[in-house]
């Protein structure tokens, strides 16, 4: 037994305190005495002792009345009760009182010595059972905080969670959950799946890891949500305890649908460039066949002509390249842009001064038209330059031979406006929101002549859009066009909060 007890020995008789002193401390770590109730009260208070020997007769304060005190002040102390009475009327008594046991005088140290160690094994067990039940609410306390704090983090995920038990009721769903799968709460929890989610292949994915769980590691296919025409990837796994026995499944759902629209776009663009890049080519590698195959050797002129036609398709396919190069460095530059104060109206002025000798060929006038002082702005000039650029070879490229090119700028609201005005084809209703598309070239008996690569509104669209500006354009068939951009005033910091 562990014999670090400490023990305190109440009596009003001096001899028997000593006595007890005497015999006890070649056992316990501590013997305290005390001649009276109250003292014994007052060493109590001041801190903690296993056990209390009480005489049951002392002047004051008596036996019982201490032992109600020393149990309020510590109600797992153990008290034995000396008497010189030991009737079964006072032994009934102090037990009623919360007395541990009772012990008649006189008695012999071995009595004494027994009694003390079957009341300090009763509190080394009373203590034991103590910590034993708060580790036990301890424990319990740091399941249910775990417990929230997991659904808490399951709650705020965006991917749905749900967990069925080995029959298919769903124990366990999250918010996001019922939102991809279109359902409302109360049509999932505690019913079974199959009647819940009305996604049959969800359903046989979540069955099939119940059945035949111990093949399955994890399931994962992609599932459609018609009404929303959205696509999810789940996953499905089979639920284990410890022992590797099958609890039930657990079912993760991931909204794929603009990963898959990424994918489909990106698909879409590799094979428009290909069959842009493919045409040219091929044209040229036709007309080289035909130089080498001498088919052209006689005539000079057809000679001429043929190569001349090449270098066409081969001019065509370095501008095309250069567009594709383009596209990729706005979309790799917008976080590096080297932003700057520019002067619009010297902008237009270059840009148009570089253009002038592609009009005059056409004997096409290029005009300039500012409202008063503009504003500058805060841009890469580059940028400015290639969304101008554009615009205006396009309303050269797509005008009439003696027709006009206007590019007037003013402040609108918090942009800078530039409207690029034409006196061309114009675009009918229908091609208007398609061409700012990649390689989305209107086809007409009038455009049929004009090469391009239709990636020139696409570029300029990026660009304005990753200024948070806007492009628009308004146009009548035959008459002509005018395409209008605007770029906001504001900080370029700011600016780039909203794009990002
Ligand atoms: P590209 O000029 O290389 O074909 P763009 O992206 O610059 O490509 O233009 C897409 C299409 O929009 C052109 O093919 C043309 O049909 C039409 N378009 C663009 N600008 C004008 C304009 N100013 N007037 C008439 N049509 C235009």
């Amino acid at each position: 037994m562990d014999e670090s007890f400490s023990v305190l020995v109440v009596d009003d008789e001096r001899g028997m305190r000593e006595g007890c002193r005497r015999i006890l401390e070649r056992h316990a770590a501590l013997v305290d005495t005390a001649e009276s109730g109250d003292e014994a009260v007052a060493k109590f208070a001041r801190r903690h002792y296993d056990l209390a020997l009480v005489d049951i007769r002392m002047p004051g304060m008596d036996g019982m009345e201490t032992l109600d005190r020393l149990r309020a002040l510590d109600p797992d102390a153990v008290t034995i009760m000396v008497t010189g009475y030991a009737s079964l009327q006072t032994a009934i008594e102090a037990t009623k009182r919360g007395a541990h046991d009772v012990l008649p005088k006189p008695f012999t140290p071995d009595q004494l010595l027994a009694k003390v160690f079957s009341a300090v094994e009763r509190r080394q067990l009373t203590l034991e059972a103590k910590r034993l039940r708060e580790e036990r609410e301890r424990r319990l306390l740091e399941i249910a905080t775990e417990k929230s704090r997991l659904r808490t983090v399951i709650n705020c995920m965006q991917d749905g969670v749900l967990v069925t038990n080995r029959d298919g009721d769903v124990v366990l769903s999250n918010p996001a959950a019922t939102r991809l799968l279109l359902l409302d709460d109360s049509r999932l929890l505690e019913h079974n799946v199959a009647d819940a989610a009305r996604q049959a292949e969800l359903v046989d994915m979540i069955e099939k890891v119940l059945r035949e769980g111990d093949g399955v590691s994890m399931l994962a296919r992609e599932i459609a949500v018609e009404r929303e025409n959205r696509v999810l990837m789940a996953n499905v796994a089979p639920v284990r305890d410890e022992n590797g026995e099958r609890l039930g499944a657990v079912a993760v759902l991931r909204d794929i649908t603009q990963l898959k629209e990424l994918d489909r776009a990106k698909s879409q663009f590799v094979s428009m460039v290909s069959h842009e890049l493919r045409a040219p080519l091929a044209v040229i590698e036709g007309y080289l066949g035909m130089v080498l195959g001498g088919m052209a050797t006689d005539d000079p002129v057809e000679e001429r002509l043929i190569l001349s036609r090449s270098r066409a398709r081969a001019q065509s396919l370095l501008t095309l390249i250069d567009d594709l190069l383009d596209i990729s460095r706005i979309e790799a530059g917008q976080l590096a842009k080297r932003v700057e104060t520019l002067d619009p109206a010297e902008i237009c002025r270059d840009v148009l001064g570089l253009l002038r000798p592609q009009a005059a060929a056409r004997g096409i006038v290029l005009r300039e038209e500012s409202a008063g002082d503009l504003p500058r702005i805060q841009a890469d000039r580059e940028d400015v330059v290639r969304v101008l650029t554009n615009l205006v070879s396009n309303a050269i490229k797509y005008n009439r031979d003696e027709g006009q090119v206007v590019v007037r700028s003013s402040i609108e609201g918090g942009y800078l406006r530039l409207d690029v005005v034409d006196t061309g084809l114009g675009i009918a209703a229908e091609d208007t929101s398609k061409i700012f598309d990649e390689f989305y070239r209107v086809k007409r008996r009038e455009t049929r002549e004009i090469t391009g690569t239709g990636l020139g509104l696409a570029i300029a669209k990026r660009i304005v859009d990753s200024y948070n500006g806007v492009v628009k354009v308004a146009s009548e068939l035959g008459k002509g066009s005018t395409f209008s951009v605007f770029l906001p005033l504001g900080d370029i910091a700011n600016m780039r909060n909203a794009i990002e």
